[in-house]
């Protein structure tokens, strides 16, 4: 069972006021908070562990780089990964897309060939393929969302040609929550010999993932918006496409011998990481990932169920209020503009004045923005730890908003 006051507790944080209110934290999508379990790993490291990784024959380096590569193997789990060597750190969902754009697409695509987009990518997941347009020639293709802000898998397959080099697309939209069928798309991208780049930041954070079920190519996560520490994250890798690639980052660890005239890399996936690694964020990391699977992410996603088809429907109540994406089976964000014409900016610093958090702006979804017509929204986005009750006290500050926008 799933019981939401005890994890809250697990999180100092939450306990807190602000602006006199308590707090009410809804800009998960953006950062989620940290439990005490991982606040204890980063202090223990800091405290007790730490040393460089890799590098010592000392017994804190050694320890500390058991410690750092253990999270490799609970990623792994954590994703449902074959073999953990197909786990490359990193230091978030950008630096991993980042990676693929220039490791495995810069070497491998000519002008004129095309990756496939969708409308509702985050810009992580657009601006590596711009610099290869811009660099390269690569022509960006761009999938259109329906009006409830669903994807058809599809219109996906639909737009794939015999340029089509890669298809990049979210699991889940970090403005409409909409959750895409990628197991459909990457089904139907394989019989097209067409790989698929998964940007898993939002959707790992709210059910189970099993890269190996969703038989994607590259599946990127970020350590922040799961309950870790921000600077954290990997990309899972098939070994079919990191035998293609070439590293990115050159520098220390990432390579074993260098000469004046020639270098020999490591073997992946150290050949993918280069320099000084996020050591203590990563080990935070692992224990994020611990303290949510102990949870399980079945009971999570069932809670989160819930919790959205609540604030669906309290939200629908406001026939005053636009929400951008009614997907069947969105997740728990909730972006939304008010009738009358607030800016989105001036609703979120009326809300954060009785104590809700939440964000306002583009969320980095510029192509979203113009689909939709609109400069800028609010968005509310659930984590794990909220609750019906923080539900109401979005709606009540909500409709206080809105009696002063008249
Ligand atoms: N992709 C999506 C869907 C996101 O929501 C975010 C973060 O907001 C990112 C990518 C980028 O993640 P990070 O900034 O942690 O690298």
């Amino acid at each position: 069972m799933f019981d939401v006051d005890a994890v809250r507790r697990d999180f100092p944080i939450l306990a807190r006021e602000v602006n006199g209110r308590p707090l009410v934290y809804l800009d998960n999508g953006a950062s989620a908070q940290k439990p005490q379990a991982v606040i204890d790993a980063v202090t223990r490291a800091y405290s007790h562990e730490y040393a460089n990784v890799h590098r010592g024959l000392h017994y804190l380096s050694n320890l500390a780089t058991d410690k750092y590569e253990a999270v490799r193997a609970t990623i792994a789990r954590f994703l449902n990964v074959a073999h953990e060597e197909e786990v490359i750190f990193t230091s978030g969902t950008t630096e991993g897309i980042n990676l693929v754009s220039y490791g495995w697409a810069a070497p491998r695509l000519q002008a004129g060939d095309e990756i496939v987009l969708t409308v509702m990518e985050h810009h992580a997941n657009i601006v590596p393929w711009h610099f290869l347009r811009e660099r390269q020639g690569v022509k960006l293709v761009w999938v259109e969302t329906e009006p409830d802000g669903s994807l058809d898998p599809q219109a996906v397959l639909g737009a794939v040609t015999e340029r089509t080099r890669m298809i990049a697309v979210t699991h889940m939209s970090n403005v409409l929550g909409t959750v895409v069928d990628v197991a459909a798309i990457c089904a139907g991208a394989r019989e097209k010999g067409v790989p698929v780049l998964v940007d898993g930041s939002q959707a790992a954070v709210h059910m189970p993932v099993d890269v190996q079920a969703l038989g994607c190519d590259f599946y990127a996560i970020t350590g922040h918006k799961l309950y870790g520490p921000s600077g954290s994250g990997a990309i899972w890798i098939s070994p079919e496409r990191q035998a293609e690639m070439r590293p990115f980052i050159g520098g220390g660890d990432m390579i074993r011998e260098v000469w004046r005239d020639r270098v020999i890399y490591n073997d992946p996936p150290h050949k993918f990481e280069a320099g000084t690694p996020g050591i203590v964020q990563q080990i935070g990391f692992g224990a994020a990932l611990e303290y949510l699977m102990a949870l399980g992410m079945d009971n999570i996603a069932a809670h989160e169920r819930q919790l959205t088809e609540y604030a669906r429907a309290r939200l629908k109540g406001l026939n005053w209020l636009q929400l951008q994406g009614d997907a069947p089976g969105k997740g728990a964000i909730f972006s939304f503009t008010i009738s009358g014409g607030a800016h989105a900016h001036d609703i979120s610093t009326i809300l954060d004045k009785r104590g809700v958090a939440v964000r306002a702006g583009q969320h980095c979804a510029g192509p979203l923005m113009e689909h939709l017509g609109i400069h800028a929204s609010c968005r509310a986005s659930f984590g794990m730890y909220n609750t019906e009750a923080e539900v109401d006290a979005l709606v009540d500050a909500l409709e206080f908003c809105h009696e002063l926008f008249g």
